[in-house]
Formats: structure tokens, C-alpha cells, sequence
């Protein structure tokens, strides 16, 4: 018998739709609602894809805000998942945007609508394709787990059920809010589900990210 799945992670597939956007890029959205709304998920599901991007831009243009913290680390392992494929030429380029599209595609990385719930999980980060690597931490070699690939799921439509009101659309701002949330979390690299994933480092690095999504407007 197939083992049972851990009550967070979600289905991803079945109840889904594949959409394209207006980035070319496919994402999957919850098959509820009027086919306009669906459409409107998926773009804005490649808004957050843009904006996010736009961050890890001014991230790698701006290595003095970061490179003496200990979020270094993290923001290094953000861009191999969130950016794979792309070196600095590519964020330098001015066509960095499609640049990365084309290098992340969707296999290696992907956002998603999050699936309805009961749980109240709003947002999810998952790891996949765990795999462990040796680094050399205060000279001594540690064996260190990383996910190579990772889902973003984040609730767009709260009122998501055949009791509520499926076009109803989360404002903007609410939902990006949630996407830095969720990318905190590869910033930290969580590999693994806890009953609070919130702890320390986590508050220093979510402000952090914040922080920086401001300077470069990502945040108004
Ligand atoms: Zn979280």
C-alpha cells in the first residue's frame, strides 16, 4: 500500500489545471471558477514569478547589503533554486527577466495556486529532490541536507471552495506578501515540515528579505 502522505503535503496535481501566462510559462491553478478568473490566476501567479525575480536582480547587484551576514549562505542557496542555470552575466543582461524564465523554466521551479484546505495552510515551500552535500563549517566537514528543486504554492482566491466565492481574488499586496514569506523559507533552507519553521533564523531573515524587496520597489 502507498504510505500516507503528511497532512501538509498537498495534492498538486489532481483538481489542477495548467495554464499559460502572459510570461509563456505554464502554472498550475485550482480548476474552480469562471475561465476568465482561472486565466487571471495564472497571471498573477506570473506576476509574483516577475516581482520575485526583480528581487533576486537587485540581490545579486547589490552583494554589499548581504555578503558580510550570515544570511549569505542562504541567498546564494536561493538563487541555485529560484534562478538555476544563471550566472551574473544573466543578471546583468538587460533581457535578465526572460533570461531566467527561459533558464528555470518550469521543472526546476515552479509557483503554483495552493490547494484548498482545511488546514489553514496558507502558503506551502516544498522541497523536493533532497540530497546531501559536505561542507566545510569552522573546519570541520558536516554532511548538510538541500532540496535541489522546490514548489511555491500560495493561496490566491481565500474564499477557494464550493462554499465561497471562487472569483474572489486576494489584493495584490497580500499575496506578494506571502511569496516572500515562502522564498524566506528556501533563504533558511527548510527541507523539512516543523510545527514551527518560524524560529530563529527565520524573523531576521524574513525582514531581511523585506527589507531588500523595498529598496528595489518590489515592496511600495
Ligand atoms: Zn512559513
Amino acid at each position: 500500500m502507498k504510505e500516507k502522505k503528511p497532512f501538509w503535503d498537498k495534492e498538486e496535481n489532481i483538481g489542477f489545471v495548467s495554464v499559460e501566462a502572459w510570461d509563456g510559462l505554464i502554472y498550475k491553478v485550482w480548476n474552480e471558477g469562471s475561465p476568465q478568473t482561472i486565466q487571471k490566476v495564472a497571471d498573477i501567479l506570473a506576476k509574483v514569478r516577475y516581482d520575485i525575480n526583480r528581487l533576486l536582480i537587485y540581490l545579486c547587484k547589490n552583494k554589499d547589503k548581504w555578503e558580510d551576514h550570515p544570511i549569505a549562505f542562504g541567498i546564494y542557496h536561493t538563487f541555485d533554486i529560484h534562478t538555476p542555470h544563471s550566472d551574473e552575466n544573466t543578471f546583468y543582461s538587460d533581457n535578465a527577466m526572460n533570461l531566467i524564465n527561459r533558464n528555470s523554466g518550469n521543472d526546476l521551479f515552479n509557483y503554483q495556486e495552493m490547494t484548498p484546505n482545511d488546514d489553514g495552510i496558507l502558503g506551502l515551500n516544498k522541497p523536493k529532490k533532497l540530497t546531501e552535500i559536505i561542507v566545510n563549517f569552522n573546519n570541520k566537514k558536516i554532511n548538510y541536507e538541500i532540496a535541489t528543486k522546490r514548489s511555491i504554492f500560495l493561496t490566491i482566491r481565500p474564499k477557494l471552495s464550493s462554499h465561497g466565492d471562487p472569483n474572489y481574488i486576494e489584493p495584490y499586496n497580500k499575496i506578494l506578501d506571502l511569496a516572500i514569506h515562502e522564498l524566506t523559507h528556501t533563504t533558511c533552507n527548510d527541507t523539512r515540515w516543523k510545527s514551527d519553521n518560524h524560529k530563529h533564523p527565520y524573523p531576521i531573515y524574513h525582514k531581511m528579505m523585506r527589507q531588500f524587496a523595498k529598496y528595489c520597489n518590489v515592496i511600495k
